[in-house]
């Protein structure tokens, strides 16, 4: 039996009171919303924190709202309620679908938005047992100093698997951080960065309190599209999170295409502006999964074949933009 490492646990009921603990213990503290990756984790000896803040009993964390044109996410509203909320789907399908499909149902109700933002990356040779990683002889991310994805390679690219952060960076969502030195809010796509060890620029005493993404006062079309080997429970292998603003004449004002599940951070696909002013048709449609194979390129991170993965990325993108388009069609 995979037993937890000994922790003082505290129970914070403010945001306020939550932060200075973390002030207070900084490094040597986790947060724990749900505790659906962070407990596994711990049991492996991943992380071995002398403090665990739980924040299930600070009540202003578990809202879901609008405030100043935006849509309001509470850090600690569950994956299970984001995905039953109508507001919510009316708007933003694609996050009704990427919440709905992480892990399975049991999961769902304890996991959170906040957590599954901060989660921590994931590898084959890293999401392992302390013993069965210590014959292994560890890695770089934890324990040990090389990789055994990038032979020789000097940083880790253990892979972002959270299912909700490529749609929320589609959807242009920012969060709202708070530390004992005040608040700061990030842009999503700037939330995330390209070392596998620690992907996020979360400080130590840092906690995640709110998403917000703009209610669109026009014709937003969004869909998400993921890849996984079981359909009832599984991390992604591939994700693909597609968002457009179309005109009256159905050209599009913008695209915004975010690839994940492949390397250390979410990808937004680049250089696809010459599609901006025209109808997203068929061809536009292939031109998109085009750029997206050719700028990503999946690793050995996960238990699944890369070719293949790749070989999916412009099926998983015309997928996801039938069912951005269709939805509001
Ligand atoms: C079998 C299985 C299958 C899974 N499948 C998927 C999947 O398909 N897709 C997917 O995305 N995930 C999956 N997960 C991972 C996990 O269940 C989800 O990502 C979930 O959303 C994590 O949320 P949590 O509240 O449980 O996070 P926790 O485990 O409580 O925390 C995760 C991390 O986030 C930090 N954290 C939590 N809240 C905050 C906050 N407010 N501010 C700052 N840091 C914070 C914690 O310190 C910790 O480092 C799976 C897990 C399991 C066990
Ligand atoms: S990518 Fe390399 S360093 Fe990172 S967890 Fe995997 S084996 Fe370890």
């Amino acid at each position: 039996m995979l037993t937890l490492p000994p922790f003082q646990y505290h129970r914070p009921t403010s945001v306020a009171e939550a932060v200075a603990l973390l002030g207070e213990h900084g490094g040597k503290a986790k947060l724990i919303a749900g505790g659906t990756d962070l407990v596994p984790n711990m049991k492996h000896r991943l992380h071995t924190p002398e403090h665990v803040i739980g924040l299930r009993d600070v009540a202003e964390l578990h809202r879901v709202g609008s405030r100043d044109g935006a849509l309001t996410i509470g850090a600690m509203v569950t994956l299970a309620d984001l995905a039953r909320d109508e507001r919510v789907s009316a708007i933003f399908p694609s996050l009704t679908k990427a919440a709905s499909q992480i892990a399975g149902p049991q999961l769902r109700e304890m996991g959170t938005v906040g957590g599954n933002l901060a989660l921590d990356t994931r590898c084959v040779y890293y999401n392992q047992t302390y013993f069965w990683r210590k014959a292994l002889g560890y890695c770089l991310k934890k324990d040990g100093t090389v990789c055994h994805v990038v032979k020789g390679g000097q940083k880790c690219v253990a892979a972002a698997s959270n299912d909700t952060a490529p749609v929320l960076i589609a959807l242009g969502a920012t969060v709202r951080l708070v530390s004992p030195r005040g608040a700061r809010e990030v842009p999503l796509d700037q939330f995330y960065v390209a070392d596998g060890v620690k992907n996020t620029v979360l400080e130590p005493d840092e906690l995640l309190t709110e998403v917000r993404v703009l209610l669109p006062q026009g014709r937003l079309v969004n869909g998400y599209q993921k890849l996984r080997i079981r359909a009832s429970i599984d991390y992604p292998s591939l994700t693909v999170a597609v968002a457009a603003w179309l005109e009256k004449d159905g050209s599009a004002q913008w695209i915004r295409m975010v690839l994940s599940a492949l390397g250390s951070r979410p990808h937004p696909v680049k250089r696809i502006e010459h599609l901006f002013g025209k109808p997203i048709d068929a061809a536009a449609i292939e031109e998109l999964g085009q750029a997206a194979f050719k700028q990503c390129h999946p690793l050995t991170n996960i238990n699944v074949d890369p070719g293949w993965r790749r070989q999916m990325i412009p099926v998983f993108v015309r997928r996801a933009w039938a069912q951005a388009l269709a939805i509001r069609s």
